[in-house]
This record gives structure tokens, sequence and C-alpha cells, in this order.
């Protein structure tokens, strides 16, 4: 039977929130089986844990934030998707600021950091949400959807006109019982049009975007030296913020996503679309061991 994970002990981890351009330190911690992901703000007295969930999302503006009340933490985004990657089920995310840290704009750093630290199975049996029909939400020429699948598979079409862009794919399909999201997904990093970034600041978003930290596009080029990662590196951060924003759920879906121009908007709508559609989904756990290969395999403390 697969069953839940979490973390074998804590760890931390000081960096930088994006939009604000604070420094924030976040602190993992192992959580009890069946508790989810929460986040917690130290800095806020007697903040209540605010539970990772779809219906928790209180802002969808070039990034994920979670809010209840008057407390929220931001860019929740790639450390979600990283813990989809592992596996893990139940965690406790402090911070000491309204921002998860931005690290390098993608997921690979929290993988290492948790791979640090390593993972621990519980004795809870790990649940999965199976899509038993289409479900499709839309915003303008947007399109989101989730279909069955025995597996979990994610397309998704990046569309946007730019030299830059028109230089590299701008469409991916991956399917996950046949690739590792550590390997191929998790360091794709954010991107930008650089002459994009005023704006942005204008609404006090993007204050601590810097090279280290995304993709920065000029009008001919990127600007990072090194290049890209990956050569569809754009499409694949996308696919990295759905599976980010889709693990919002609570659980892993089991079932196909084809994202077209999505963004966090448009992935928060698909999530609680299914979740009003109680027809749509279920509720399942695996006996058997047939689908091992989702989530990477228990990581032991990194030796380091
Ligand atoms: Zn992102």
């Amino acid at each position: 039977m697969l069953r839940q994970r979490t973390i074998r002990k804590p760890v931390h981890a000081i960096g930088i929130g994006v939009h604000t351009g604070d420094k924030v330190r976040m602190t993992l911690r192992p959580a009890a089986e069946n508790t989810g992901i929460s986040f917690v703000r130290t800095d806020v007295r007697a903040s209540a844990p605010i539970r990772a969930t779809a219906e928790n999302v209180s802002d969808t503006t070039l990034s994920t934030s979670l809010g209840t009340g008057d407390v929220q933490v931001a860019t929740v985004e790639h450390l979600m998707s990283a813990l989809w990657g592992l596996g893990i089920d139940n965690l406790v995310v402090e911070l000491s600021s309204e921002e998860v840290p931005i690290m390098d704009g993608s997921a690979a750093p929290f993988i290492y950091l948790i791979s640090t630290v390593g993972i621990v199975e519980q004795q809870a049996p790990k649940q999965f949400i199976r899509i038993k029909r289409d479900i499709k939400v839309t915003q303008g020429d947007a399109e989101a959807v989730l279909k069955p699948y025995d597996g979990f598979k994610a397309a998704y079409t990046f569309v946007a006109d730019h030299p830059v862009y028109n230089r590299h794919p701008k469409v991916s399909e991956l399917d996950f019982s046949n690739i590792s999201y550590v390997d191929q997904v998790s360091r794709a990093r954010s991107f930008g049009l650089i002459k994009e970034l005023p704006q942005a600041q204008a609404i006090n978003k993007m204050l601590g975007s810097s090279l280290e930290n995304a993709v920065g596009i000029d009008d001919f080029d990127v600007m990072n030296e090194g290049g890209l990662r990956y050569e569809d590196e754009f499409v694949k951060h996308k696919l990295l913020d759905v599976i980010g924003d889709l693990y919002l759920l609570g659980r892993p879906i089991l079932g196909a996503f084809e994202g077209f121009k999505s963004g966090h908007a448009l992935n928060n709508k698909l999530a609680r679309a299914l979740l009003r559609c109680e027809d749509a989904w279920e509720m399942t756990t695996y006996e058997t061991p047939a689908v091992a290969e989702f989530g990477e395999p228990i990581m032991q403390p990194a030796a380091i």
C-alpha cells in the first residue's frame, strides 16, 4: 500500500520574497498523518495555521496566495509543486514573513532542502483524487481541463509571441509514470520580459525579482549567464506552477490535465470547480504497488 509521507526532521532556509523583496526564514516541520500541508506565520501573534487548500486561495496576481482573515501567505506554488513531486502529504511550513522564499525561482532548492533531512513513510494510506469525468473551465481564450486517466499526466500550451519565446518549445506533455519530476520539471525557473518588470513593480509586485531568481528576457535574448536549464524551460515552468496550484486540492490527482494559456487564477478556478462537482471525482487509495512510480522514491538524508 502507498502510505502518507512527511519529512524526517525540521529543516530551515532563508531567502527573500520575490514580490515583497523582504528577507524571510522558512522552517519545514514534520506533521502528523492526515493533517495535510499548512502554513504558519511566526511573525503574527497567535496566527492560526492556514491550510493549503484551493478554498483558501485569496489572490492569484502573479503568484498564488493563501489567506484566512487578515493573515496571508504568498507565492506558495513552487513549494507546493516540490511537495507534490516528493509525495509529501503532511507538513507544517513556518514563515517569518508573508511570502515563501523564492530561492532560485524554481522548485529545485526545496527538493534539495528536503533531501538534506530525508522523507519518512507514515502509517496512514496515501489518498488520491481520481478524476471520473471531464471538468473544464475557461477565462477568455484560456482553458484548463481535467480528464480521467489512470496515472497523472499534464499537457500545457504556452502562447506568447516574442522572438525569444518563438525560439523555444511552447507545448509540453509529460506523463509522470515515465518521467521524473525532479529531473525534468523541478529546475524550471520563473521567467519574464524585463520590459514588463516596471508594470509589476508599480503594483508592488516583483520587488525582489532578479536574474538570481528568474529567467530575464530582453528584446532579443535570455539575459541570464548560462542561458536556459532546459530547452523548454518556459513551458516546463508553467507545468511546475500547474502542479503546485493543483496540489492545493490536498491530494495528488489521478487524471490528466490539459492547459491552454492557463495561469494561477484559472488553475484555482479549475480546482474549485472540481471540488464543487462531487460526481466528477472520488477519493481513493492504492493497495497494490502498481503505482509505486508515483512520487519519487523515499529520500534518505543527503550526505552533505
Ligand atoms: Zn511559477
